[in-house]
């Protein structure tokens, strides 16, 4: 197996202008600076609250949104420079989820047609070849019997069947690397543990690395071997899914686990809005760090003038918190 990582971002920086009367008045800062690393089979979940930058980070990951700046390594080479035409060999090696498993199907075709379509997009085998592959995936996702299926539309299926098709079309390409974008969140709490095993699965048998996107702690506690938590376009914690849970360092992830209601994840899968305050804008973000206007132990100062660097605890864990600031210097 290759070295390194499979994927990792450097310093990424994805900025979208905002215009008004044709003049650009400003920036949201979707995600800025993001230093991340996926390993090969590994799932890495990136958790925050909705407007954190957390798709977007995804959609770039994949080359679908064109950074403002900062390094996007697949497999060791950039691909935040490469032409559309490179960049759509890559793509072959990755794939993606969607949330809504009821809009992220064309429901004109078949599921056959739906599943095959990135083989036929890519040039992909031969009509003959090109159907096994189509069965074979049906069969991967528990759709069986897979001819049954094949005929079938997609309003013709439950929400859980629905997503199904979209992993097997995800997965139809054999990719390494696949970005799922809160796939299960609108779904009933029981196929949601099925859809994760599923994932498990998938991963296991081809040794997929995940990029898992989700607001829920729960579902990335069951999940991932990693986690970073995003806040307001940056990481402001990285590590361990077991070590973030049990020892949340973070005032934000603090609050987030605060905000798991049982601590049972496989019994309840959504997380109540309960962090205090509101998630700032990101075309104005607060000065210092991002999350001083919601944070308990801000300190006047200090936390509101410049922002904290994302220190390095070891063993993993990466926190952006003053008051870590003496357990680094120390680790
Ligand atoms: Fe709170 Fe300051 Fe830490 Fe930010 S740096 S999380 S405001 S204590």
């Amino acid at each position: 197996m290759p070295e390194g990582p499979l994927v990792r971002t450097e310093d990424l920086r994805v900025y979208f202008p905002v215009r008004k009367l044709f003049r650009t008045v400003g920036y949201v800062r979707a995600v800025d600076g993001v230093s991340l690393s996926i390993g090969r089979n590994e799932t890495v979940a990136l958790v925050g609250e909705s407007g954190s930058g957390k798709t977007t980070f995804g959609r770039a990951l994949l080359g679908l949104v064109r950074p403002t700046s900062g390094r996007i390594l697949f497999d060791g080479t950039d691909i935040a420079s490469m032409s559309e035409k490179e960049l759509k060999r890559v793509r072959r090696r990755m794939g993606i989820v969607f949330q809504d498993p009821y809009a992220s199907l064309n429901p004109t075709f078949t599921v056959y047609r739906i599943v095959e379509e990135p083989l036929v997009v890519n040039r992909i085998g031969t009509k003959e070849e090109r159907r096994e592959m189509v069965m074979r995936a049906l069969e991967e996702v528990k759709l069986n019997p897979p001819e049954f299926f094949a005929s079938k539309y997609p309003h013709m299926l439950s929400g859980g069947q629905r997503q199904r098709v979209a992993i097997a079309r995800a997965i139809i390409t054999r990719p390494e690397f696949v970005v799922a974008d809160e796939p299960v969140s609108m779904l009933d709490a029981s196929i949601r543990v099925e859809i994760l095993l599923l994932f498990r699965e998938i991963q296991r048998r081809h040794g997929v690395s995940f990029l898992y996107i989700t607001h829920d702690l729960a579902t990335a506690k069951y999940f991932s071997d990693r986690i970073a938590i995003m806040y307001a376009g940056k990481v402001v914690e990285e590590g361990p899914t077991r070590a973030v849970l049990s020892e949340p360092l973070h005032p934000y992830t603090q609050a987030l686990i605060e905000a798991i209601p049982d601590p049972d994840p496989m019994n309840r899968f959504k997380m109540r809005e309960v962090v205090p305050g509101q998630p700032p804008s990101l075309l104005n973000p607060p000065s210092g760090c991002r999350f001083h206007p919601r944070c308990p132990y801000f300190m006047k100062g200090k936390c509101d003038v410049q922002e904290p660097p994302l220190y390095d605890l070891g063993g993993g864990r990466k926190v952006a918190c003053y008051l870590l600031e003496d357990r680094a210097a120390g680790s």
